[in-house]
């Protein structure tokens, strides 16, 4: 049993790395974290892959914009399964 980083209880804690530190933190308090950082990575990946077909027709008559470059990864190491 670990103490939590997080809620500071005596728990099974699982070890992550979060933003280049790592925290011992129990699964109640990683799952609402997780959902939270899976989000943000995915929302940006979504604009990029998904293009919406109206977008792309309205592109096609306009000069074509060069698209933003890749997001800065942030949590690349948070999701890896340890
Ligand atoms: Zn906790």
């Amino acid at each position: 049993m670990i103490v939590c980083d997080f809620c500071g209880e005596t728990k099974d804690c699982l070890q992550k790395e979060i933003e280049g530190k790592e925290y011992d933190i129990c699964a109640e308090c990683w799952n609402p974290l997780a959902q939270k950082l899976k989000g943000k990575g995915r929302a940006k990946n979504r604009e990029t892959v998904f293009l919406p077909p109206r977008t792309f027709k309205e592109r096609e008559g306009d000069e074509p914009k060069p698209l933003p470059g890749e997001p800065p990864k942030i949590f690349g190491e948070v999701e890896r399964p340890h």
